[in-house]
């Protein structure tokens, strides 16, 4: 068992349930109003925790809700799309009616889904459902295909039969990534209200996302896949036009830590060991703790923009990749 992804575990060997099993057991009820359903969903959560520390597989024996606390979330997130603050951009837009930066309506796109064998050791097989589109703009995107197009829309109960399936042929998890996952999150919430499996939520994400939006989501994530990318503003605004970062990336993993299982990736980049890496490693090794689960990643490629930046516009040396080891083995104990 990998520390740190306990309750993850438990998941697969059928000893635990996925948290979105769980909303689906609470029944809730609707009012008149945003406000007034934010109240309800303020108390709901105060029930789910209780649930979550003590639920048993018993609880799936019990039928949904009809209307559950995860309708509730899934009805207060597009309602939430009128005006939307998904991410910290808070572009504030009516997303039924236009789209923000990161240039999604209302309507969800992704690219493909499969049984992924190339993530992390205790996540594979993973089912990835690759989302369009993302909430940051890096020059140097390793997907930049699926980041810039729409490709087939993502019907809820077409994946969610999908995620079933994927199940019952061997996937430890759903992981919701793109992209990004969190400007969908009212899609995922929508695809999960269809899923009958007790499979652990993955979300693969650039954690960037909103307070507003945690709120919701928070209770139906398993495993926060987060990348850190940056270790200051700077490199951040430069690479990905992210304003705010640090403030609000280490926010949201201090956040993720008290509401989930957390899984950190941080891409290594040239010429950026020091900046950055070095950064990111000391900030998680003193806030999130030396046995959080941390993969440091040695894949960069030159892609995209990354030519119009002449200091990333080549691959790691084995220098940098030496440092780079020797500073997260240094102080990380629980390296991927
Ligand atoms: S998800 Fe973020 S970038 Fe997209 S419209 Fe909403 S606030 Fe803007």
């Amino acid at each position: 068992m990998v520390r740190g992804l306990e309750r993850y575990t438990a998941i697969n060997l059928g000893e635990a349930v996925a948290k979105f099993q769980i909303l689906k057991r609470i029944p809730a009820e609707r009012a008149e109003g945003f406000e007034e359903n934010l109240k309800i969903h303020s108390r709901l959560k105060r029930e789910f925790k209780k649930l979550l520390a003590d639920s048993s597989p018993k609880i799936l024996k019990e039928e949904p809700a009809k209307y559950s606390f995860l309708h509730l979330k899934k009805d207060l997130l597009l309602e939430m799309l009128k005006e939307c603050v998904f991410c910290e951009r808070k572009c504030g837009v009516n997303r039924y009616e236009t789209k923000g930066f990161c240039k999604c309506s209302a309507k969800s796109y992704y690219s493909s889904e499969f049984l992924h064998l190339g993530e992390e050791p205790e996540l594979v097989p993973s089912h990835t459902i690759f989302f369009n589109r993302c909430t940051f703009a890096c020059v140097f995107c390793q997907n930049y295909d699926i980041v810039n197009s729409d490709d087939s829309i993502a019907d809820a109960k077409e994946l969610a039969m999908l995620i079933d399936i994927r199940y019952r042929q061997g996937s430890r998890n759903v992981n919701f990534v793109g992209g990004n996952p969190d400007q969908h999150a009212h899609t995922i919430a929508e695809i999960l209200l269809e899923v009958r499996s007790n499979i652990p939520v993955v979300w693969n994400s650039n954690m960037f996302h909103s307070e507003e939006l945690a709120e919701i989501i928070e209770d139906f994530v398993d495993i926060w896949l987060g990348d850190f990318k940056y270790g200051n503003d700077s490199c951040a605004l430069r690479y990905s036009k992210a304003p705010r970062y640090m403030e609000v990336v280490t926010r949201n993993f201090l956040r993720a830590k008290d509401n989930g299982e957390l899984l950190i990736r941080h891409l290594v980049m040239p010429n950026h060991v020091e900046c950055c890496t070095a950064k990111i490693v000391e900030w998680v090794a003193k806030n999130l703790g030396e046995w959080v689960r941390f993969n440091l990643m040695f894949q960069y490629r030159p892609v995209y923009k990354a030519y119009e930046y002449s200091e990333i516009a080549r691959r790691l040396t084995g220098e940098e990749m030496r440092r780079a080891y020797e500073i997260a083995s240094k102080r990380l104990k629980n390296l991927v």
